[in-house]
């Protein structure tokens, strides 16, 4: 079976729906960096920080419960690489690491940071 992931991003970074930016796309379809050797990989959503100062959580608990009612599971969560460049270059206001420890207690799932180093 695939492992199901969601993915964070940073509003102020990319488009709407990441098109300006088709890395994460790429790096799952081509199985490289955060998911290299993780096999079949499918993302099961995206979704946003929720501008600054990134209240992520009520985003993916309410993604959670949309897929909860289509029976669809997550194994993983990451937050993007734009999140990971703007916490390292924009001072990015998010507590990355209260949110991550909520997000794995609330949904028990692990989180990562870093979708591709491209
Ligand atoms: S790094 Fe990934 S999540 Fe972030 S803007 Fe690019 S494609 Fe979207
Ligand atoms: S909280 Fe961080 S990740 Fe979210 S929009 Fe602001 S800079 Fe980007």
């Amino acid at each position: 079976m695939a492992t199901r992931i969601g993915i964070i991003y940073c509003e102020r970074i990319q488009d709407a729906s990441c098109v300006g930016c088709a890395k994460c796309y790429k790096s799952v379809n081509e199985n490289t960096f955060a998911f290299e050797d993780q096999g079949d990989v499918r993302v099961v959503f995206k979704c946003g920080c929720g501008d600054c100062p990134g209240l992520v959580i009520p985003r993916v608990d309410l993604q959670m419960t949309v897929l909860d009612s289509l029976n669809v599971g997550v194994d993983l969560l990451y937050f993007g690489t734009c999140v990971q460049k703007a916490t390292k270059l924009m001072n990015c206001p998010m507590n990355v690491e209260g949110v991550t420890t909520v997000l794995e207690e609330k949904f028990g799932v692990p989180v990562h940071m870093g979708t591709h180093d491209y």
